[in-house]
């Protein structure tokens, strides 16, 4: 994918700079960013630390699609063909990423990791695999929000025999046939592995629930949920928890019954807190049909059982942590006095740290208007405060 001469589409670009714009991660939120900055002449080499692009969207679960719309999820300068349908599947997402490298000519170098990111006088020096040391002018950071999955350190963990597993390494439903699956978690990823596994044939599925959600429709009479997202990210969140709450009695059955009650903080102060509304592909009939059970959240494990927060103690055969990911900028930036107490980035965008000018940020946020739709935009203003 390095292109090393000028061509017909980017006649302005400065290849004879040696110090380029290096932008780390290869997902959706690096091409993005260097395709703008390289549709405004200015060179930017993406360092990728596996062997390819999209390496998040190739490992993620076989059942996946976009929860966001086709249209609202392209990256500048290339739309994704009608083809792929409203809702793009994980195979066809990742095309489109291959095709967007490929289309818009970007520097990709494969197999880099970079380890550790510090100032050079007005430059910026990346330590990266090999002991490679790189000097940009400027870094663009995109290596996932989505970057390390998480865990969390039940008491008596090892005592449990089952199989315990991240749902980043969940991919599809086969190895549960006739299981009893008890799944951790339900944000978007937990609800849609819980309906993968009752379709897949597994013999129980609980779902432990911690926070219940606010779950929406994926789309109304045709109206996509992130629509809504997009309409009202910018009005103030007390009225927008109102209208949320509305739609939801609406839309979604009470499932108090089954053990799912609505929820009692609103939905858009939930957004802020950076917990996004689940939407549906299922889970509400599976759960009104008792063939989704939640439960208590999990607590520990003790003599091989998992115990609930109620005290409930079951033995499924599987546990499948849908329980998040952590951003893992501590190593690479922490130094840098970037991050907030959560570990992600104070700024991100087109604006930089006060005390780090010319290091960007793209993908550190989950807005309820898409995360794709907001790298597309922030691509663009990275690359007019770059140019
Ligand atoms: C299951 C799931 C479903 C999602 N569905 C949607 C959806 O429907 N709509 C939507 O808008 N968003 C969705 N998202 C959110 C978001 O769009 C994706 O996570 C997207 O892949 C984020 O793009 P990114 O480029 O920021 O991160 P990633 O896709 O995670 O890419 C980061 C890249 O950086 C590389 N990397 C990491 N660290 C380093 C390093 N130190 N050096 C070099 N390379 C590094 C990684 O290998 C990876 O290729 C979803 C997320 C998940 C997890």
């Amino acid at each position: 994918m390095t292109d090393e001469k000028d061509n017909d589409r980017y006649p302005g670009i400065d290849r004879t700079n040696d110090r380029p714009v290096y932008v780390v991660g290869g997902g959706p939120g690096g091409l993005a960013a260097a395709a703008a900055l390289r549709e405004r002449g200015v060179r930017a080499v993406v360092l990728e630390k596996s062997e390819s692009v999209g390496a998040s969207w190739r490992l993620h679960y076989d059942r996946l699609h976009l929860h966001t719309t086709r249209r609202l999820s392209a990256l500048p300068g290339l739309p994704m063909p009608r083809s792929f349908g409203r809702w793009v599947s994980r195979d066809d997402l990742v095309r489109y990423l291959e095709k967007y490298a490929e289309f818009h000519e970007l520097e990709v170098v494969t197999g880099v990791e970079v380890s550790r990111i510090e100032p050079a006088g007005s430059d910026w020096l990346l330590h990266a695999t090999g002991g490679r040391e790189l000097t940009g002018r400027a870094v663009v950071v995109a290596t996932g929000y989505n970057h390390t999955p998480h865990l969390p350190d039940w008491p008596g963990r090892d005592t449990y025999t089952g199989g315990l597993l991240h749902a980043g390494d969940y991919r599809n439903p086969v190895p549960y046939a006739g299981k009893d699956v008890l799944v951790v978690g339900v944000g978007n990823t937990g609800a849609e592995i819980a309906v993968d596994l009752v379709e897949g044939g597994a013999a129980r599925v609980r779902l432990a629930v911690r926070t219940v959600p606010h779950i929406v429709r994926r789309s109304t009479a045709g109206w996509p949920a992130q629509r809504t997202g997009v309409l009202v990210r910018r009005l103030p969140v007390p009225l927008v928890d109102k209208a949320g709450d509305l739609m939801c009695r609406i839309a979604v059955p009470d499932l108090t019954e089954q053990g799912l009650p609505r929820p009692d903080t609103g939905l858009y102060s939930r957004v802020e807190q950076g917990a996004i509304p689940v939407q549906d592909v299922g889970l509400i009939d599976a759960v009104r049909t008792g063939r989704v059970e939640p439960v208590a959240a999990l607590d520990a494990f003790d003599d091989g059982k998992a115990v609930l927060a109620d005290g409930t103690r079951i033995s499924p055969d599987a546990v499948i942590a849908a329980t998040g990911y952590r951003r893992g900028l501590e190593g690479v930036v922490g130094h840098l006095g970037v991050l907030d107490e959560r570990g992600r980035p104070v700024v991100r965008g087109g604006r930089t740290p006060e005390q780090a000018p010319g290091l960007y940020f793209t993908g550190f946020t989950n807005p309820i208007s898409g995360m794709l739709r907001e790298m597309a935009i922030d691509a663009r203003k990275i690359a007019k405060a770059l140019s």
